[in-house]
């Protein structure tokens, strides 16, 4: 450890700024490494980027012996130690992607006694030679990161974070037998949504022992929460569309809930917004194809991924400027999370949410036909009613989101659809003059055109496809025949319109 002589053994405010660069320590972070140096157990409930990972890396390298990371994914395990090392922090990790070698390599450093902080998944507890490598290693910190994932009432239950209380149990049996001084074995659960339910279940499950709790209020004020209502799937497309158009040079996240909506999706704004870089992340997608496409996006060559609930937990990228769900989450701990990577940077960032009623069957059938015992069910229904409740009711969405994580919010937001008064007209607040214009010339057009032929106006063409036809402006017959409701039998009808009332407003680019 580099370190000036004046100012040894180095305070953690000099470890925040020599190995990590920053000057500051933000809310509860150095309060949670005090209690962690003190060997007290730790529940940290804090939102999404409010930087949990140095809370417990900073003891690490204050503290003599060896951090365990429980963690549940690999791309977070990864991440994490791809920057320790960068710093020249000893910190290693056991995967099922690392080759049989690399494995025993790493498990050998950690059973000499040579990381300050090693990551394995949960999965790992039950391996017997890891076990075996941690009786002989020098673990004095457990990390439970992620730790809502130990609640079924949370929303990503993982049933092997339930080893973890089993193997607390092994280790602490093993120290009292060779009766190490000063080894107490500290506890620290991490995690960014927990509800108060949540929370205790966790310390029950870990059995922390009188843990200090920091709770961190997930209240982001920098996030505009807008939801979308649409009477049809086909207005959904259009208004999506629209959104991304409105963000197109902007970093954004569309939420989809199916593989196959995620592939669609991508299709249709490859089709009409062929400018835009993107593309699709679901758990279909072979790993190395994951991995690619989420470096694409972390390094901007992807501007909007489009992604199932696999994508996301823990990513850390500063500058997404919107987040669109095209349909609800199944709760509200899965849509404040995934809404919670916007904005990380601080900076204003809206979260949209298109709401089509029949998204509401989708979930439902999909909760009956998950193998799972009829309490899980219960459960999931409960937490799918509760987001139904978010959606339709017509209060101040963040407090609506703060009573529900038991963190009162005092004040109306000021900037969701709800305080905006937009629930209605949202639909329509982000058409642009230009197109409004070119939509009114295109009715106008349609009207004497129908007068013309002594038909009516629908007959021509529908409100829905003059819509299209004013979002998207096609330029060629080959454009209009993307549209639906355009074939060979009225192309020509629909070229005239159009080129009629390009003429009148005199521009269409
Ligand atoms: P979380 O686990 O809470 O989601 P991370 O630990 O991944 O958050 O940290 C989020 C980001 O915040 C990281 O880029 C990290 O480097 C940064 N960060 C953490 N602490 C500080 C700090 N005190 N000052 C500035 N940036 C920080
Ligand atoms: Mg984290």
């Amino acid at each position: 450890m580099a370190h000036s002589d004046r100012s040894y053994p180095p305070t953690a405010q000099q470890i925040l700024k020599q190995y990590f660069g920053f000057d500051q320590f933000r809310p509860h972070q150095f309060e949670i490494i005090q209690a962690i140096n003190r060997q007290q157990d730790v529940l940290a409930v804090m939102p999404t980027g409010s930087g949990k990972s140095l809370c417990f890396q900073i003891p690490a390298l204050m503290q003599p012996g060896t951090t365990l990371v429980i963690s549940p994914l690999i791309a977070l395990m990864k991440d994490q130690v791809n920057h320790l090392l960068i710093k020249s922090i000893s910190a290693g990790l056991l995967t099922s992607a690392m080759t049989q070698t690399q494995q025993e390599e790493n498990l050998s450093l950690f059973r000499l006694h040579k990381f300050k902080l090693f990551y394995v998944s949960p999965e790992r507890l039950k391996s017997r030679k890891f076990l075996q490598a941690s009786l002989k290693a020098d673990i004095r910190r457990l990390i439970i990161d992620e730790a809502h994932c130990i609640s079924e009432w949370g929303n990503d239950f993982r049933p092997s974070y339930r080893r973890i209380s089993q193997f607390v149990t092994f280790l602490k049996l093993h120290k009292k037998s060779t009766g190490g001084k000063n080894q107490r074995l500290s506890l620290a659960a991490f995690t960014a949504t927990a509800t108060s339910r949540t929370q205790t279940e966790i310390i029950h499950n870990l059995q922390l022992k009188n843990p200090q709790k920091f709770v961190l209020s997930l209240i982001r004020t920098n996030l505009r929460m807008q939801i979308i209502h649409v009477t049809s799937l086909f207005y959904k497309n259009l208004y999506l569309l629209r959104l991304v158009k409105k963000h197109q040079h902007q970093n954004g996240i569309i939420y989809v809930y199916s593989r196959q909506s995620a592939q669609d999706i991508y299709y249709l704004i490859k089709k009409f917004l062929p400018t835009i870089k993107t593309n699709y992340y679901h758990a279909g997608l072979k790993k190395a194809e994951r991995n690619h496409r989420e470096r694409l996006f972390m390094h901007g060559e992807i501007q909007l991924l489009i992604a199932t609930n696999a994508f996301g937990m823990g990513i850390d990228k500063a500058n997404i400027r919107y987040v669109i769900h095209y349909q609800p989450s199944p709760s509200l701990e899965n849509y404040y999370q995934e809404i919670g990577r916007a904005g990380r940077d601080g900076q204003p960032a809206t979260v949209y949410l298109l709401h089509y009623p029949a998204d509401w069957f989708i979930h439902q059938t999909f909760i009956h036909q998950q193998h799972m015992t009829e309490q899980q069910k219960k459960i999931k229904i409960n937490k799918l009613k509760n987001m139904f409740y978010f959606v339709k009711n017509n209060r101040c969405r963040t407090q609506m989101i703060g009573q529900y994580f038991s963190q009162p919010v005092s004040q109306p937001c000021g900037q969701c659809d709800v305080c905006l008064h937009q629930t209605d007209r949202t639909k329509f607040s982000f058409i642009t003059d230009q197109e409004k214009q070119f939509r009114q010339q295109l009715i106008e057009q349609r009207r004497r055109l129908a007068q013309k032929l002594k038909i009516s106006p629908t007959q021509i063409a529908t409100n829905h496809l003059l819509e299209q036809i004013a979002f998207l402006q096609p330029k060629t017959g080959t454009d209009l025949l993307q549209l639906a409701g355009v074939g060979q039998g009225n192309i020509q009808l629909i070229s005239q319109l159009v080129a009629s009332s390009v003429t009148e407003t005199g521009s269409q680019s």
